[in-house]
């Protein structure tokens, strides 16, 4: 089939080159220059293990294509993903401009049936929009349907090959039958595949995430009952996740969930249900939850360093919300750093994906890049990202400082271990 998948972003770049994978001929087209000259060289801006390979192994096959021209790629595409950003406005609503812009640009080049597909993630009633906005535009015939994408950060490819489930959301059995026969080599794999109608689909990809969302922010609460009661919350989430009703993952307390969608999917969610006058108390509460944790982690810091954080030397290992990303969007670190930094604390961080540009105008933060020279002068090493390199340190060789701490804010090691090694280690929620 050819394909045209409009964003080359995290998302459309996934899209496109599983899609080429299978066989299709794909037109990947954004409007970033830049990215799109980089791509035909090769060259790819975004860290994500598995793509450079798939992309380069279909590029060089010429199943995959990149381009900026509208036309090119949408004259001759049978189905025209959306894969643009739909970043939120002030007040949490998605911003549909790009969505807009782009489905503005590819109307004028509807020469035959097209099928336009939303995979940006999109509040309820979005393809009604994009309906309208074609057939102001043309008389040709199109049908817009939705196929809401859950791809995982750090685990895309797989994700996308291999996912839970397939929703499509569409108004006729035309429009499903020919997105499911692209569907067809991985659904053949054993996926799951739901047809729904469109604004179902909307809901499915916002209410997902907002359970998600939800689990972590209640396991992160139990972990701060945990700290109270000297209860280890690993322990806990154990047993809480035995039980299949409720189920062993996302039970993993941390810094605050973060990244391109938690945040911005949940604010979206609470502006839907505002303007259909329906309370999501839950999901409220989840955004407050999450949006207050830095305060209760800088508590934390206070008192491990017993409330003398001017000058100390902080070392962040990893920034980026999760590992195998570089992804700093509503990362944790980013409300937590300047707020140390504000404090007199004098940090330097080692990220696997490197420096972030989120940092630079701060005087004393510090990028390193080595994570002996991150920790090296360290009085306090805060183990934010759960990158694999950080899994197996010797922090005694690491560190020259004595009395030096360990904050393990994604209890990556064993808190018996590390104090029968006489370290100063903490972890969340034990
Ligand atoms: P991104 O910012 O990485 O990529 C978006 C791309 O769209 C950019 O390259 C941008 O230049 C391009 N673009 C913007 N306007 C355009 C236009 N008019 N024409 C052509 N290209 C245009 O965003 P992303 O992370 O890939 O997210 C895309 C969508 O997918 C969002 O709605 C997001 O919520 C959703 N989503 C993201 C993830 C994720 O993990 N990143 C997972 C599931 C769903």
């Amino acid at each position: 089939m050819n394909i045209c998948v409009i964003g080359s972003g995290y998302v459309g770049l996934v899209t496109g080159s599983c899609f080429a994978n299978c066989g299709n001929n794909v037109t990947c087209l954004d409007i970033d220059k830049n990215r799109i000259k980089s791509l035909k060289k090769g060259k790819i801006d975004i860290y994500e293990p598995g793509l450079s390979d798939i992309v380069e192994r279909n590029f060089n096959a010429k199943r995959l294509k990149f381009t900026t021209n509208y036309k090119e790629a949408i004259e001759n595409a049978e189905i025209i993903f959306l894969a643009v950003s739909t970043p939120p406005n002030s007040d949490g609503s998605a911003n549909l401009d790009y969505i807009k812009n782009a489905t503005m640009e590819l109307s004028k080049y509807i020469n035959n049936y097209k099928i336009i597909v939303t995979k940006s993630t999109v509040p309820i009633g979005t393809t009604y929009l994009i309906k309208n906005l074609i057939k102001s535009q043309t008389d040709k015939e199109f049908d817009v349907a939705s196929n809401p994408e859950f791809l995982k950060e750090g685990s895309a490819i797989n994700d996308f090959m291999f996912p839970d489930r397939i929703v499509i959301g569409t108004h006729n059995t035309k429009a499903n039958n020919i997105i499911k026969s692209l569907y067809e080599p991985i659904i053949k794999k054993g996926t799951k595949y739901l047809n729904t109608s469109r604004k179902c689909a909307e809901l499915i990809k916002y209410a997902s995430n907002g359970f998600l969302a939800t689990k972590i922010s209640y396991i992160n609460e139990i972990a701060n009952l945990c700290e109270k009661i000297n209860v280890n919350v690993e322990d806990v989430s154990i047993g809480i996740g035995l039980d299949q009703r409720i189920g062993s993952r996302f039970l993993r307390p941390g810094p605050a969930y973060g990244g391109s969608c938690f945040p911005k999917d949940t604010r979206a969610i609470l502006a839907t249900a505002k303007k259909f006058n329906t309370n999501l108390s839950i999901i409220k509460s989840t955004v407050k939850s999450n949006e207050q944790r830095h305060k209760i982690l800088l508590d934390k810091i206070s008192k491990i360093l017993n409330n003398k954080i001017k000058k100390k030397r902080i070392t962040f290992l990893g920034v980026t919300f999760k590992p195998n990303t570089d992804d700093m969007r509503e990362s944790p670190s980013l409300k937590l750093i300047p707020k140390l930094h504000k404090s007199g604390a004098i940090i330097s961080y080692y990220d696997p994906s490197g420096e972030k540009i989120d940092f630079k105008k701060y005087k004393n933060v510090n990028f390193v890049n080595k994570i002996s020279n991150a920790c090296k002068n360290s009085d306090l090493i805060i183990l934010h990202t759960e990158w694999n390199e950080f899994k197996n340190l010797n922090f005694k060789r690491l560190v020259k400082k004595r009395n030096f701490l360990i904050y393990d804010m994604r209890n990556i090691y064993s808190h018996k271990k590390m104090i029968s090694n006489n370290l100063n280690y903490f972890g969340i929620g034990r």
